[in-house]
């Protein structure tokens, strides 16, 4: 969730960027595992046949060398002189030396009816106990053919266990049957003989025959369904359709998937069974696998963090292009985007941020131009009345909330239109800059002296007393009287007149216009009283500077 949380919005430069980075992986990982898996699985399925068949070569060849040799064993021993001659003594006891030294369990002679004459067991015929055999199907053969016999599963008469037989027809001198001589080979025996014939393989195998009777693996019942020793059907079909050369896929007697193969053996009598679980079948392939998604993995991670990476260095100096802009936006004309800081990142985005740079400081610049001129008297340099209006109130609250004074003078030219009218407007301009001079110069710093209109001034005195401005006031009278304007041999002498306001003073005046317009009563009176004077706004009325001083 938290991972979420932090994942930038979608409409982002960095969402965008991180969203066609996961895909970007996503679409090349797959690019990459799936044909690799791909391959892989064809390489294992390829692999294992291989092996199977190898192993399954080798058994074969070791068993079909064993079942020949037994038969030639037999067939040997069926051909000895006194075994023709039926000497008995002489034969049972290389019977009994024989059998010590091969896999055979038994070994019998049979005679020409079908009884037997001893065995290595149970010695039957010394005992005088006759055992027939003349029903058996290798007894049948042997007679009826004259050739050896490997026969398939059968019970033993005389050990009562199931074996295979290997029977070899005794012949006497004119060729006819006179007997047959078989050696059993208990189950056991082929068991233990496969298992010692398996050489590096991780599965198992076992031999059935052409009914789907096991040979081996009969003991612990690992794939019979019954006592029987019988295969599942789906098992022995397998078996017989697996003569060609691929695997079978199926579940094994204890429900488990495996993979198997079979090849015939015994001229096709048998069949020899190997089977792996499909788990270690499939176990380099699970191995490649995790280490292919590992890999993948790793390399996503190191993708990813290389493209955050670069996301990061396209993303920051956008970023910070874009408070660039938001602070110009919200009228920081003087911010400039550190360009030191932006060195690391490409050159385009520094070429950016100079041009941003640029153009906010020549913003900056033209905005105080623009400022200056908004608020400046072009022709006196003086402020204008619009800076009055915006400074006045927020000067005249300033005093008001500090319990402090705040003075107004207004002042007005004396007869400035006669000026005009006898000297010209442009003489006329020239005058009213004189007199624009003489008044910044007769005040102090903090007053804020402006041209209100025409040629008339306001002088506004933040904490400044009544008394004070009314000195002031009255050393711009006396300066403008005494420093007549001179131009070409000619001589103007100007007067003001004034009228002054105090907050602090008079009980009528609490805002910024009460005092403007009370100094401009108080101007009123001093033009009608003959100019050239001042007058001030008083609680008893308008009085001149004597009553106040
Ligand atoms: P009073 O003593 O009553 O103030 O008489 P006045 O002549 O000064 O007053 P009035 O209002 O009759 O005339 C003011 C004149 O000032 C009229 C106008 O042409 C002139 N004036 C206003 N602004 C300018 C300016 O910027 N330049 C020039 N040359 N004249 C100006
Ligand atoms: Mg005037
Ligand atoms: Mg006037």
């Amino acid at each position: 969730m938290r991972v979420l949380k932090n994942f930038p919005q979608p409409n982002t430069i960095k969402g965008q960027l991180h969203r066609v980075l996961v895909w970007i992986t996503f679409i090349i990982g797959l690019c990459i595992f799936i044909p690799t898996l791909y391959i892989e699985y064809r390489q294992t399925i390829q692999h294992q046949n291989e092996e199977m068949t190898h192993y399954l070569d080798a058994q074969t060849y070791f068993f079909e060398s064993w079942l020949s040799e037994r038969s030639s064993d037999i067939h040997t021993i069926a051909n000895l002189d006194y075994i023709k001659d039926y000497n008995f003594e002489k034969s049972q006891a290389f019977f009994q030396d024989f059998k010590e030294k091969t896999d055979f369990t038994d070994l019998i002679f049979v005679n020409k009816e079908g009884i037997v004459q001893f065995d290595t067991v149970t010695e039957s015929s010394i005992t005088g106990v006759s055992m027939e055999v003349n029903d058996r199907k290798y007894f049948q053969i042997a007679n009826k053919t004259k050739q050896p016999y490997i026969t398939d599963i059968l019970i033993s008469k005389v050990t009562k266990q199931p074996i295979i037989a290997f029977a070899s027809p005794i012949l006497n001198a004119q060729q006819q049957f006179n007997g047959v001589v078989f050696g059993a080979v208990n189950l056991d025996t082929i068991d233990q003989l496969l298992q010692e014939s398996r050489v590096g393989f991780l599965g198992h195998s076992y031999i059935i025959d052409q009914e789907g009777t096991m040979l081996t693996e009969f003991i612990n019942k690992q794939h019979r369904s019954s006592d029987n020793y019988l295969v599942d059907e789906h098992i022995l079909n397998a078996a017989l359709k697996n003569k060609t050369n691929g695997l079978e896929l199926y579940k094994d007697a204890n429900e488990k998937w495996v993979l198997a193969k079979s090849k015939p053996i015994n001229g096709g009598k048998w069949f020899i069974i190997s089977e792996i679980g499909l788990l270690e079948a499939y176990k380099p392939l699970i191995i490649r696998f995790s280490l292919i998604t590992f890999c993948l993995v790793v390399g996503s991670f190191f993708t990813i963090k290389m493209m955050l990476h670069l996301s990061k260095r396209i993303e920051e100096p956008i970023q910070q292009l874009l408070t660039g802009v938001r602070k110009v936006e919200q009228g920081y004309y003087d911010y400039q985007i550190n360009e030191q800081q932006l060195a690391p990142y490409a050159q385009e985005f520094q070429e950016l941020c100079a041009s941003f740079n640029e153009m906010s400081d020549k913003v900056r610049k033209d905005t105080i131009l623009l400022k200056e001129l908004s608020i400046t008297c072009q022709l006196t340099k003086l402020y204008n009345r619009r800076y009055l209006n915006e400074q006045g109130e927020l000067v005249f609250k300033k005093c008001l909330q500090e319990q402090n004074h705040c003075s107004c003078i207004a002042l007005d030219i004396d007869f400035f239109k006669k000026v005009n009218d006898t000297y010209g407007h442009l003489i006329g301009d020239e005058v009213l800059q004189h007199v624009a001079n003489i008044i910044s110069n007769s005040v102090r710093s903090i007053d804020i002296v402006t041209r209100y209109g025409g040629e008339e001034f306001v002088i506004l005195s933040p904490n400044t007393t009544l008394e004070s401005s009314v000195k002031i006031a009255e050393r711009v009278r006396q300066h403008v009287e005494d420093n007549p304007y001179y131009a070409d041999n000619l001589e103007i002498n100007v007067t003001v007149s004034i009228g002054i306001a105090g907050y602090g003073h008079s009980k009528n005046i609490s805002t910024f216009y009460e005092l403007l317009d009370s100094a401009d009563q108080a101007l009123y009176i001093a033009k009608e009283s003959g100019r050239n004077q001042l007058r001030i706004y008083d609680n008893i009325g308008i009085v001149d500077a004597g009553q106040i001083l």
